[in-house]
Formats: C-alpha cells, sequence, structure tokens
C-alpha cells in the first residue's frame, strides 16, 4: 500500500488523504505505527494472494509477467505490436491496469486477444487480489503468456507481487536517464529493462549508455534490450527473449 499517496487497493480504507502532510508533532509516532501496521498487514495479505496465482500459473505452465513502468514509455505499445507480430506462434492474454478508461482494453482487443481492463480507481498499482479476480474471469489458456500491464507509476507497483514469473521495466529514451536510481526498487526487482522508443535518439538528450550503466548499479543481473515499437528495430531481441522463457509443447 501506497503510505503518502493515500491508494488503497481495495478501493475502501484510506490511510492518508493525498496530499495530506503530517506535522502533529504531539502524536506522530503513534500516528506512524498504525500505518506502518497496516501497511505490513496489506502486503502480507497481497503476498500470499501473489503466491496462490503464481501456483495456478505454474500448474497451467503460463508465464506471466508483469509489464510496469512510468506513464507514456509505451507498454500498450510494447503489447499491440507483440500481440500482433506473435499471432500464431506465442497463446496470449492480457491484463490491463489503468485508474479510468478501457482505451489500453479496446487497443489490446482489436488485435484479437482476450483481455480484461481493471479500473483501480483512485490506486495507483494493481495488486494480486485484482488478478486473482481477473484471471477466474477469462481463464487463460494453459501453456500461454499472460501479459499483465500495471498502472504507470514507478513507486507503488514495485513493492506489489502479483504472483508473476518476471517482472518487466520499461524506460523510454523521452525520459531521464537516471530514472533507475532514482526508482531503484522497480529496477532491483525486474529481471528485464527494454529501453524503448530508441528511433528518437537522435532527438533527445538521453545518454543510452548512461541509463545502462545507472540499471546495471542498481541491479546487475538485469538483462536489457532496446527496441523501438514504431520503427520496429530490436524487437526481434524481445519476441526470442519471451519464446526462451516459455516452455511451449509441440501442438502450439
Ligand atoms: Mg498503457
Amino acid at each position: 500500500m501506497c503510505a503518502t499517496c493515500g491508494c488503497d487497493s481495495n478501493g475502501n480504507v484510506t490511510i492518508h488523504e493525498p496530499g495530506h502532510q503530517h506535522h502533529h508533532d504531539d502524536h506522530t509516532h503513534t500516528h506512524q505505527k498504525k500505518v506502518v501496521d497496516v501497511e505490513q498487514d496489506i502486503l502480507h495479505e497481497n503476498n500470499l494472494l501473489a503466491q496462490r496465482n503464481r501456483g495456478y500459473f505454474d500448474a497451467k505452465n503460463i508465464l506471466a509477467l508483469n509489464l510496469v513502468s512510468s506513464p507514456g514509455s509505451g507498454k500498450t505499445s510494447l503489447l499491440e505490436r507483440t500481440l500482433t507480430d506473435c499471432k500464431g506462434q506465442l497463446e496470449f492474454a492480457v491484463i490491463e491496469g489503468d485508474q479510468q478508461t478501457t482505451n489500453d482494453a479496446d487497443r489490446i482487443h482489436a488485435t484479437g486477444t482476450k483481455v480484461v481492463q481493471i479500473n483501480t480507481g483512485k490506486g495507483c498499482h494493481l495488486d494480486a487480489h485484482m488478478v486473482m479476480h481477473a484471471v477466474q474471469g477469462m481463464k487463460p489458456k494453459e501453456n500461454s503468456v499472460l501479459f499483465i500491464e500495471n498502472v504507470g507509476n514507478l513507486v507503488c507497483p514495485a513493492m506489489f507481487d502479483l504472483g508473476e514469473k518476471e517482472r518487466v521495466v520499461i524506460i523510454s529514451v523521452t525520459e531521464g536517464d537516471d530514472k533507475p536510481l532514482k526508482y531503484p526498487d522497480m529496477f532491483h526487482s525486474s529481471t528485464l529493462c527494454i529501453i524503448n522508443k530508441t528511433d528518437l535518439l537522435p532527438y533527445v538528450p538521453f545518454d543510452i549508455e548512461k541509463v545502462k550503466a545507472n540499471a546495471k548499479k542498481v541491479n546487475h543481473h538485469l538483462e536489457i534490450i532496446e527496441l523501438s515499437c514504431t520503427s520496429g528495430e530490436g524487437l526481434q531481441l524481445w519476441y526470442d527473449w519471451l519464446k526462451t522463457k516459455i516452455l511451449i509443447p509441440e501442438t502450439i
């Protein structure tokens, strides 16, 4: 749970008011302890549900990938290209997470892929409970890839295990190349970093070697793929990575 922005994944309980500052000197200690206790309870419950999701995915040989990034990095565009280019090679399903609208789910639906949209309202991340319900409704096929596009946010989604096999963090070249240092939890908990929009490199001051060095500083195991969903450059590397991650029976 985000203890500072007031986001609550159940949509019912608000721990902090958005933007609320706590300067109540007479009871600061008691208040903070209460927040920490509630946060631990919520994360513990989330972790239990995430393990249930993971067990389900393992039993069905579903490769669940949690796609995380800032808003506007190109998560949905990457999915559109992937679902179109790999049609017939892999079986896919998608869970879309946004605060409002079904815009992204509509884009995914247009590719002919099974998709569920989760609107989190004021929530700034998906949690394992939301994913469990979405999966129960959509019933992704065995031996498939399940993309979970998280809410655009590099902070809170890092704390919430959804039961995914791997976390994929996406950064675009229109962002700052110090993002891995500013948001280390997200880069540390991911196994793959995709650097998107490389076709724009000649027009922006983004230093691609610097961002890679920064990302490796935070997580030296992190794999990195550079690509552009617009030009198509580098996409094959991503598709090859996907195919190494799932064991596909000969029948598919
Ligand atoms: Mg999106």
